[in-house]
């Protein structure tokens, strides 16, 4: 049977992905887009969206998703509902590069990766345990749930601050749990945090179990990591909130990527080291990770693309 060679698959379905997804539509390279396991990525875990130019009264994560889908489907981009499990990258300029969703095999001359990347976790084994019973790593997603509850944050970063700063709103109170002396947040979150009443910061504390009852969380064992005294303080969620990890596992060996697993990309464009190979949003941008930076960047990657099929 004849191959059926794709001028241009796109991995991923968020900002990145969409916005690749429109411009190589719109060069006529009939792109075809795989999901993955989280269609939309990881705007369709946030509300309101203020700072995606061109809603001036905001959007919603998932509505913003939404209408990027739609834009990218009505310039004839193929959605599929799948996720990419093993890639073989053609070394050679101008090979084709084989991919595969489950059985199915996929040939393409380009292929633009936006696969974004997902929160961490500490690696306790209480982490799983109470994940959906107090654990989460998404307090805008998740917060709802503890309206009036006392609750937990894990980490000094604005990720943390931002989550501690949403979760006073919602919460009792709430706990933050840094585990050095210091923030690693930016001043005008550190700000914020240090004039909610209703947050109190724990410097030198981390995380070491979870204790709850039939899977619900009801208290955190603390210690601080000076005098090693050990605490408990009693709530009803801890959110994880330490960073993010890009998703490009499927990936390691065949493309460079940095010391914390994003991939490289020459300056100032979305090339990676394998020709015929882009990469766009978070999965290779671990320093501004907004909607806007990564859709630009999908925009990048499309026209990298083009330019190198011609
Ligand atoms: P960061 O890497 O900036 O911060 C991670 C935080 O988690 C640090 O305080 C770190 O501590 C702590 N941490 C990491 N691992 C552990 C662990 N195992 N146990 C306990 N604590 C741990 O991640 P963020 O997600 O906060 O931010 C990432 C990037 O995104 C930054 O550039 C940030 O500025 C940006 N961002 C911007 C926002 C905005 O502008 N609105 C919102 C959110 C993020 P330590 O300092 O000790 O390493």
């Amino acid at each position: 049977m004849e191959q059926h060679i794709l001028d241009c698959v796109i991995i991923g379905s968020g900002p990145a992905g969409f916005t690749a997804a429109i411009y190589a539509a719109r060069a006529d390279l009939k792109p075809e887009l795989y999901t993955g396991l989280e269609p939309g990525g990881q705007l369709t875990t946030t509300t309101e969206v203020d700072n995606f130019p061109g809603y001036p009264n905001g959007i919603t994560g998932p509505e913003l998703m939404a209408d990027l889908q739609k834009q990218a489907e009505r310039f004839d981009t193929k959605i599929h509902y799948e996720m990419i499990t093993k890639v073989e990258f053609s070394k050679e300029s101008g090979g084709i590069h084989k991919l595969w969703a489950g059985n199915k095999e996929i040939f393409a001359k380009s292929v633009i990766i936006s696969t974004g990347a997902t929160a961490k976790y500490l690696g306790l084994e209480d982490e799983k345990k109470y994940s959906g019973g107090g654990v989460s790593a998404c307090a805008t997603c998740d917060g709802f749930f503890y309206r009036g509850k006392d609750v937990a944050v894990v980490g000094g970063g604005d990720t943390a601050a931002e989550e501690a700063t949403y979760l006073s709103k919602l919460c009792r109170k709430v706990t933050m749990l840094v585990r050095k002396g210091e923030f690693r947040a930016s001043k005008a979150m550190i700000h914020r945090v240090l004039n909610t009443p209703n947050i109190e910061v724990k410097f030198f504390h981390e995380l070491q179990a979870i204790e709850g009852e039939n899977n619900l969380v009801e208290r955190v064992v603390v210690i601080n990591n000076q005098t090693n005294e050990i605490s408990k303080i009693d709530v009803h969620g801890i959110f994880i909130a330490i960073g993010h990890q890009p998703n490009t596992a499927l990936f390691a060996g065949q493309l460079n990527l940095d010391e914390n697993g994003y991939i490289i990309t020459e300056n100032g464009t979305s090339r990676t080291n394998l020709p015929g190979v882009f990469a766009a949003g978070d999965v290779q941008d671990h320093v501004y990770r907004q909607a806007i930076t990564a859709a630009g960047s999908g925009c990048m990657a499309a026209m990298d693309a083009e330019k190198y099929l011609n």
